[in-house]
């Protein structure tokens, strides 16, 4: 069966311990699925690279690419096996480099820690490349789309709006117009289809660079968008927001 894509909003590392609304959706994310993934191909924010790289190893380790979390937090493992074969297969296709290396970053584990916590399906990774645009990371995944048809579930992982600076300063006592109305254009432009606005949204959006000052927690979901393809229906299957600040809605594709 195809599986859809999706674009998950993944917010705080902590929000794994805290049963936050986003926290309490990606426990249900398994049911909205046709059926439990082959393997997944996590593409995260946190892995910024020049040019693609895939995770090739059989046993991604856990990366703990954060600080000033509790000590627990430090301790948390994610002990999917990794798809050396899928890895191949991926690198293949967007002529990427398979780093035997790389481990899973938090982007990756911990949205998946909360979805599927028996931690059996295989798990790739594939990295974002922040001096290339939208375009770009929207033909990569036009490139893996026929993945899907082999049950491989595209997951791309950063935040609908993620101005940290704005959200550590803990200053506003309500969601302010620069998350909700950029939250709003995300929305209708997805529910449109319209790829091409989606594209350009450094200039079409509002308070593009307010909320994302740099564009890394974006770009995610442009892999998502071009594996999908332009007919494929967006259904937004979680909003909420932490901190005021950060948007955490997440979508689906096809
Ligand atoms: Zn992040």
């Amino acid at each position: 069966m195809k599986m859809p894509t999706l674009f998950i909003s993944h917010g705080a590392p902590d929000m794994v311990l805290h049963e936050t609304p986003s926290h309490l959706f990606l426990k249900g994310l398994p049911k909205l699925l046709p059926e439990a993934p082959q393997a997944i191909l996590v593409v995260s924010a946190h892995w910024e690279t020049a040019e693609p790289r895939v995770t090739g190893s059989a046993a991604p380790k856990t990366i703990h690419d954060f600080q000033g979390f509790p000590d627990e937090m430090y301790k948390l493992v994610y002990p999917a096996p990794g798809s050396p074969a899928l890895a191949a297969k991926a690198a293949d296709i967007l002529g990427a480099t398979v780093d035997a290396e790389r481990g899973l970053d938090h982007g990756a584990w911990s949205p998946l820690m909360i979805a599927f916590p028996e931690a059996r399906i295989p798990v790739v990774q594939l990295s974002i490349q922040p001096d290339k645009d939208a375009a770009w990371h929207y033909a990569s995944g036009q490139k893996l789309a026929p993945l899907r048809e082999e049950g491989v579930l595209i997951m791309a992982t950063g935040n609908t709006t993620h101005n940290l600076r704005a959200a550590f300063r803990g200053h506003y006592t309500s969601v302010p117009a620069e998350v909700r109305e950029f939250s709003a254009w995300l929305y209708k432009m997805l529910s449109d289809k319209d790829h091409q606005q989606l594209q350009d949204w450094e200039t079409a959006a509002p308070h593009a660079r307010w909320n994302h000052p740099t564009p890394d927690h974006l770009l995610p979901l442009f892999v998502a968008l071009g594996a999908a393809g332009p007919d494929a229906p967006a259904r937004r299957i979680h909003d909420s927001v932490d901190f005021n600040v950060l948007a955490m809605d997440s979508y689906m594709f096809g």
